[in-house]
């Protein structure tokens, strides 16, 4: 039986925004949501306490990481992803599509992605090519000890479904920008055979485990930047039975709404869609009003580590010398428990003396400014006033003489 359901709630006249819920078995999400995530079963730095308190309704963590490290089946043993890390919500897991072709090979390419996941995958830019794709599957090499793996779709699933998470991702190929059409044309034949194959791999999991909590699947669009790969790829996912879909693969800052516009139009309204792997509050606005659900993004906790805090002007770099002696909260009326607690000049002082007690509260500072802004844009769609709230929002977070880009 599915214990998944989504209501969309309220429409936003002439886009395709909307709000709506998501019910899982571990819970409720408003959408839009931004899904923060834990990508080895840990929002780094951050208890599951905190994450609770900047107001998180869900995490998302990789099965590609934990395949490695612990191994699914210790997280299986523990009773899943969500008793394993004492997080009472809702959970994700990505495929692990996107890192055995990003980290294990090296794919340069593909960073051209929105969102942050480009200083992680340019780590790896410079080594060979250590990821092969064929129709079957993908053999790679752990980042972590070089040692040699191999993932298929039925092998994504059953990492993904001992892992336990809520909702869960099809085994997709990721491509990156500068593969040629041709390419990307076979490598979308491969995505929607996996896709087929990840359906059949969980209803046969599913029938051996009927007492287990019901994992929602995500099918997932590839077909990077060309108009006719991504419809096709959008038009085959919405005629079989996903439970909901991500949007995943190579996306250029500048087309992002485009792009997801076209797939939107292809796929079912009623069901939710996910894009994969966002930040910037620019994205997130035009994820959201081309009908994007929910989003996840390493960013706040990763710009936080290295000293960088959102503010409503922007990113502010807090490891400056400016801040030295500023005994003002990194924003004056933010209400998460940095702000309320902390300076911004002794979170300068942890910074510099790496103290790590400076990740944490930077990081509880960022995930609440971008989940608040998230919370903020679903009253918009709700009370009509999106617009206002984007153009004001917008203006003055993108002025002159902010420091975000
Ligand atoms: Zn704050």
């Amino acid at each position: 039986m599915s214990d998944f359901k989504f209501q969309i709630q309220a429409k936003l006249k002439g886009t395709s925004a909307r709000t709506g819920i998501i019910t899982t078995p571990h819970g409720k999400i408003e959408t839009p949501a931004f899904i923060v995530v834990g990508t080895k079963a840990t929002v780094k730095a951050m208890t599951p306490e905190q994450v609770k308190e900047v107001n998180a309704q869900a995490v998302l963590a990789n099965a590609y990481h934990l395949y490695l490290q612990p191994g699914h089946k210790l997280i299986e043993k523990g009773g899943g992803l969500s008793k394993f890390m004492n997080w009472s919500g809702p959970t994700f897991t990505d495929s692990g599509g996107f890192q055995v072709l990003s980290l294990g090979s090296g794919y340069k390419k593909v960073i051209d992605m929105v969102g942050g996941e480009a200083e992680e995958v340019s780590s790896s830019s410079k080594q060979e090519r250590r990821a092969f794709v064929d129709n079957e599957g993908v053999t790679f090499y752990s980042h972590l000890d070089g040692s040699r793996h191999r993932f298929t779709a039925e092998l994504s699933m059953q990492i993904q479904h001992a892992i336990g998470a809520d909702i869960i991702f099809a085994f997709d190929e990721l491509t990156s920008l500068v593969d040629p059409y041709d390419y990307q044309v076979e490598s979308l034949k491969r995505t929607h055979a996996w896709a087929d194959r990840c359906l059949a791999e969980l209803n046969r999991l599913r029938s051996l485990h009927p007492k287990r909590d019901y994992q929602a699947l995500f099918g997932v669009v590839q077909g990077a930047q060309y108009e006719d790969l991504r419809r096709q790829c959008a038009r085959f996912l919405a005629s079989r039975d996903f439970d909901g879909f991500g949007i995943g693969g190579a996306i250029e800052k500048a087309r992002l709404g485009e792009i997801v516009s076209w797939v939107n139009q292809e796929l079912p309204e009623n069901k939710p869609k996910h894009l994969l792997g966002i930040s910037e509050p620019d994205d997130i606005f035009q994820a959201i009003e081309n009908g994007i659900d929910t989003f996840d993004c390493v960013s706040p906790t990763r710009v936080g580590r290295n000293g960088s805090a959102y503010t409503c002007s922007g990113r502010k770099n807090i490891v400056a010398s400016r801040y030295r002696d500023d005994f003002s909260p990194l924003i004056p009326d933010c209400q998460c428990y940095t702000c309320r607690n902390y300076t911004s000049a002794y979170l300068h002082h942890l910074l510099h003396a790496h103290e790590l007690l400076a990740n944490t509260l930077m990081s509880i500072h960022n995930e609440h400014f971008i989940i608040k802004l998230v919370d903020d844009i679903r009253i918009s769609i709700e009370e009509g006033s999106f617009f206002e709230l984007k153009e004001n929002w917008l203006a003055k977070y993108y002025a002159k003489g902010s420091t975000n880009r």
